[in-house]
């Protein structure tokens, strides 16, 4: 049997009392009270389903209670009927609007009260019933919610481990063919193998945006931030674009305003990477005309950039290709969002490279956007503000760190593919290179043979690259030189892990995979600034 449903009367006349009792005790638990107060503590504590409430009350009256109930949240829905004679309102809607649903007018009719209360009961149970579904449903949907949540970090977790783990075969395939492609070819070979290189190159790109992109939802991309010159460090990435542009036989131009300070400081590949993304974007969907890539200073005069020297600088990439109509121009910035129609579909692309755009351009505290013209060409234009950097000291003439020569370095990496990669790059630069496979046996070599230079791998069997450096930098642990240069080579560079390597003592790192230019100039650069400081560097 289902419990029967709860009445509090509350009446200061002991007939009222009665006669509403009599009514309702057959179909109802009834509850009384015969003054305000109790009223509120019986309400307060035993949560009844519906109160029949007298307004003229000695002490608290009928509204007064009526208010208290509806200011609290465990009274506040409980359903109040007034119980008065006529003349007693002061004013018939007052009651109502304080909250409660009805009146019952004395002298009292049990029908009548039975057949409301029936009413209000009935009412009650609905929209509790209705609020039972809506926290039913809420709860359905924030399981839901938080279940796609963690399906799309999964998912991205998944695509930076995939990335990774074809990214580290192409270290290989592109350093093994920059070699042979340095070797003596016939002219055929040498084609095919730039077709080879080319498709590498273009697959690490993809691999790139699809990696940048997951560690950006994952909230793990950072900025690096060291000295660059904006008028230096497009050049070599502009004269390949040019070439690009003109194989295409479209005309590309470039201008940097002359009061665009010289000395910054930011992350100068992920600048690169905003420009080539729009250049490349330019160059897919433009069939004729011009390219034009413009940057200047966009200060805003604001007080913030005057008081800490930012400065913000306003690039834009101008084409004359198909545009975009007006009501894209907001949503091809979301990710994987191509325009319907556009080119796209015969020319590839994932459809992330403007949602990593405007991400970094946030992440640098500027903002993207696009002006176009359909079927004339389109602008996209971006902000970054960027921190002056602090004057250098005069520079020594340069002179090379040393590299070649005869420089000893020990490789210290798990894959057999990668150490002899990095052999054949350092030997061919005049380096002679001893390759081992953990930080173990690194140590070892260190006992027995004297070293310039160490690449150390992060991740290996045995003793990892973190542990290895450590025990390396620690002048007590053996008879090896504990200040020599340490690189750390890395596949899975991520957030906070350039602290980590540079706390455990490394003296710098390099992303794999990447172009043997790179790492000799990092290690040109390391042996420099080391001999600089009378440090422990090759002689
Ligand atoms: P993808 O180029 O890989 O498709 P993007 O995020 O770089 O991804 O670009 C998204 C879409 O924006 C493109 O597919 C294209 O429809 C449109 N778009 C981008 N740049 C241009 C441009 N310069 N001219 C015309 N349409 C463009």
């Amino acid at each position: 049997m289902s419990m029967k449903q709860r009445v509090l009367i509350v009446d200061d006349s002991p007939s009222v009392l009665k006669i509403l009792n009599d009514a309702l005790r057959n179909e109802y638990q009834v509850s009384v009270a015969t003054n305000g107060e109790e009223a509120l503590a019986f309400a307060g504590t035993q949560n009844p389903d519906l109160i029949l409430l007298d307004i003229k009350m000695p002490g608290m009256d009928g509204y007064e209670v009526c208010r208290r109930l509806k200011q609290e949240d465990a009274t506040r829905d409980i359903p109040i009927l007034f119980v008065t004679i006529l003349s007693d309102i002061e004013d018939e809607t007052k009651g109502l609007e304080m909250g409660a649903v009805d009146y019952i007018v004395k002298p009292i009719s049990p029908a009548i009260v039975q057949a409301r209360v029936r009413n209000h009961m009935r009412l009650k149970m609905h929209q509790d019933h209705l609020e039972e579904l809506v926290r039913e449903r809420t709860r359905e949907l924030v399981d839901a919610r938080a279940r796609a949540e963690q399906a799309n970090q999964l998912k991205n977790e998944f695509i930076v481990n995939i990335s990774h783990e074809i990214r580290s075969p192409m270290n290989s395939i592109l350093g093994m063919t920059d070699l042979v492609l340095e070797t003596g070819l016939t002219p055929k070979q040498r084609e095919c193998l730039k077709v080879v290189a080319d498709s590498a190159t273009q697959l690490l790109g993809l691999l790139t945006d699809l990696l940048d992109f997951s560690k950006i939802e994952t909230g793990r991309l950072v900025l690096e931030k060291v000295d660059l010159d904006p008028h230096k460090i497009f050049d070599s990435m502009l004269t390949a674009f040019r070439a690009k542009a003109e194989q295409k036989g479209l005309g590309f131009s470039w201008r940097i305003a002359p009061d665009v300070p010289g000395a910054l400081q930011g992350d100068p590949a992920r600048l690169c990477q905003l420009m080539h993304n729009l250049l490349t974007n330019a160059l897919k969907f433009t069939r004729s005309g011009k390219i034009e890539m413009e940057c200047s200073l966009a200060n805003d005069g604001s007080p913030a950039e005057t008081v800490s020297g930012q400065v913000t600088l306003k690039f834009s990439v101008k084409d004359t290709g198909i545009g975009i109509p007006a009501d894209q121009w907001e949503r091809i910035f979301d990710r994987f969002y191509q325009v319907d129609g556009s080119l796209t579909r015969s020319h590839g692309g994932a459809g992330v490279g403007l949602a990593i755009n405007k991400k970094l351009v946030e992440m640098m505290g500027g903002r993207i956007w696009v002006e176009s013209v359909p079927g004339q060409g389109s602008c996209f234009n971006f902000t970054v503000r960027l921190p002056r950097s602090l004057p250098a000291p005069p520079l020594e003439p340069r002179v090379s760190g040393g590299i070649g020569n005869g420089l000893r370095v020990l490789v210290v990496e798990d894959i057999q593919a990668n150490r002899r990669l990095f052999q054949l790059i350092l030997e061919n630069m005049g380096c002679r290179v001893t390759g081992v496979e953990n930080g173990r046996l690194a140590l070892t070599a260190l006992e027995q043979e004297t070293f310039d230079l160490v690449l150390m791998d992060i991740q290996m069997p045995e003793m990892d690259g973190i542990t290895a450096t450590r025990a390396i930098r620690d002048s007590t642990a053996g008879h090896w030189n504990p200040r020599i240069p340490i690189i750390a080579l890395t596949a899975h560079a991520q957030a906070g892990d350039r602290q980590k390597f540079l706390e455990a003592g490394m003296d710098d790192y390099l992303a794999k995979p990447f172009r043997a230019n790179v790492l000799l100039e990092k290690i040109d650069r390391l042996l420099m600034s080391q001999n600089a400081n009378g440090g422990s560097g090759a002689a």
